[in-house]
């Protein structure tokens, strides 16, 4: 078998990041800046890592990022009004809400309060229905990400047998829909199956978001299989912490054709493509505009 490749997530993530800092430039030729807005409610340390790499990026992009930090006390009917706010503000095209809320708030509610043209993560039910139709909706960064890695080490994917292992509304199910979308036959694996690793066996590609460490190793794999760690999970080895993934990839490499490592697989294209989801809903949302006012002045 030939060495096995491991696909680097930080190149791919800057082709995405390129690409969009190029149409956000031309965009502002056109007169529109796209723009992000992010609210994180309390202080939760890691998300407060996520928001300021978030904001960062979206600079280097030259997408204008709007930061609304409130405190963990802040009530439900405070967050649905500013993103009230948000959502009638029209120089404002992404919204995203930092996860996880406060217990006090219903994440749900809040989420689908998100005009779905703006919701950058993908997560309002209009969206999430649209992907499960096949269309061509905002989806979720992270599995949107992993296809990226996919069809560039792949291309086609059309009659691949595809397992996803997780079943999360923010990973596993939507990586199933877009797989399906590109013609892939795919199996759902999660924490009730049975011959979990049997079935993963019999793979093309495996798609691991679990949030396990190391559980998947070369046993549960096909010769020549494609493998997409999603997983992020810190353990003690030797006395130092370190990231892992759901895969080991020590042993999984010894069977398949190639593997995203972690960190730097996955991770990094997550945060590309909620910059491209800014991109996407900024030029729909003044596509759409562009329309209604076209429409204003030919009935008037
Ligand atoms: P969730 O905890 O929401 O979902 C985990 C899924 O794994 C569930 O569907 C669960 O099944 C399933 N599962 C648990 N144990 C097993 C098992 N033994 N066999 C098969 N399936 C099992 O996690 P997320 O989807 O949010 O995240 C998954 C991982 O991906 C985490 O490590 C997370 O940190 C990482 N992540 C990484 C991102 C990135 O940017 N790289 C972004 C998002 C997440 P059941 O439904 O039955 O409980």
């Amino acid at each position: 078998m030939n060495c096995p490749l491991v696909i680097d997530g930080k190149i791919a993530a800057a082709e995405v990041l390129g690409q969009v800092k190029h149409d956000v430039e031309v965009m502002k030729a056109d007169g529109v800046r796209p723009c992000l807005a992010v609210i994180l409610v309390g202080d939760d340390p890691a998300s407060e890592v996520y928001v300021r790499n978030k904001v960062l990026r979206a600079e280097e992009c030259g997408i204008t990022s709007l930061e609304y930090k409130v405190g963990s006390d802040t009530s439900q009917a405070h967050v649905l009004h500013m993103i009230e706010v948000l959502n009638e503000d029209a120089a404002v095209h992404g919204i995203l809400v930092q996860l996880p809320l406060p217990k006090h708030i219903d994440e749900s509610v809040v989420l689908q309060a998100i005009n779905p043209q703006k919701d950058v993560d993908g997560f309002h039910s209009e969206n999430v229905g649209g992907l499960s139709q096949g269309l061509d909706v905002l989806a979720p960064c992270t599995p949107t990400g992993c296809m990226y890695l996919l069809h560039k080490t792949l291309g086609d994917l059309s009659g691949k047998h595809a397992v996803v292992i997780g079943r999360s509304n923010i990973v596993g199910k939507p990586m199933a829909a877009l797989l399906l979308k590109a013609n892939c036959t795919v199996t759902i694996l999660h924490s009730r199956s049975e011959r979990a690793e049997t079935i993963c066996r019999q793979a093309d590609i495996v798609v691991a978001a679990v949030g396990r460490p190391l559980m998947v190793d070369a046993d549960w794999l096909k010769p020549g299989a494609i493998v997409i760690d999603v997983g992020i999970n810190r353990i003690n080895a030797g006395g130092r912490s370190r990231l892992v993934g759901d895969v080991d990839m020590e042993s999984a490499l010894t069977k398949v054709s190639a593997i995203t490592p972690v960190p730097g697989g996955v991770g990094p294209m997550t945060i590309a493509f909620l910059m491209r989801n800014t991109l996407t809903a900024a030029k729909q949302q003044t596509q759409s505009r562009a329309k209604s006012e076209a429409s204003c002045l030919s009935i008037s």
